[in-house]
């Protein structure tokens, strides 16, 4: 199976990304993933990419399509993926499928994560990651940890993205309407598209694209206050 998650920053796309790959046996693949990998690395891809990721402006569309045919192109995909984070603009949606259809292959379903600016603002403000495991997410108000500051999973010292600051967040939201959200549309042209509340707690919208994975498409027509 093959999906993609498209969702504004905080609509938990990483959160449920590692859900629903781990429920459907697939890779989880996140572009924001690789590139800090590459910068924990030191490697020269890592540099070039920082400085957009520590702004949140997008990583150039070369670099980021190159990174992601390099990761599907590994045998470990062979059996699905779910991508998160990829595609963020027309030509990268355009790449994509170009490289599915050299491999002969399609994605499944796009799942269309929905929240309001101001959730987006509240939700991303209060994230905090573990440094052991950035799949360890944790959020002040909504699913704050045990110790304050510290990881309930592995006891990791917990942290805020540069990202994630107010500014930064402003700004990655103007991004996503303005280069995201048509990738939304040419993947619902191809009838590819449900789109879901990522409102409420993370069982109930697990619940909720499981669902929408499992009956196939269901259209909201593009109807969102984000
Ligand atoms: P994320 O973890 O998905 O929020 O990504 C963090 C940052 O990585 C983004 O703000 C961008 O700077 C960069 N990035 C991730 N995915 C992409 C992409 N598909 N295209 C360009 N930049 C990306």
């Amino acid at each position: 199976m093959r999906i993609l998650l498209i969702g504004p920053p905080g609509a938990g796309k990483g959160t449920q990304a590692v859900r629903l790959a781990a429920h459907l046996s697939i890779r989880h693949i996140s572009t924001g993933d690789l590139f800090r990998q590459h910068i924990d690395q030191g490697t020269e891809l890592g540099q070039n990419a920082h400085t957009c990721i520590r702004t949140g402006l997008l990583a150039p569309d070369e670099v980021t399509i190159e990174v992601i045919k390099e990761r599907l192109a590994r045998p470990d995909t062979e059996h699905g993926f779910l991508l998160d984070g990829f595609p963020r603009n027309l030509a990268q949606a355009e790449a994509l499928d170009g490289i599915l259809a050299d491999s002969k292959s399609r994605l499944d379903a796009v799942l269309d994560l929905k929240l309001s600016a101001g959730q987006v603002v509240r939700r991303i403000a209060g994230r905090r990651l573990c440094r052991e495991d950035r799949d360890h997410i944790f959020h002040i108000d909504y699913s704050p940890p045990e110790v304050a500051g510290a990881c309930d999973l592995c006891g990791g010292e917990l942290y805020q993205r540069d990202d994630d600051r107010e500014t930064t967040v402003c700004r990655r939201l103007e991004i996503y309407r303005s280069e995201t959200a048509p990738v939304v549309d040419h993947y619902r042209a191809q009838g590819l598209v449900t789109t879901i509340s990522a409102l409420g707690h993370v069982q109930e919208v697990l619940h909720r694209a499981l669902v929408a994975i499992d009956q196939g498409h269901v259209d909201a027509s593009g109807t969102s206050s984000c």
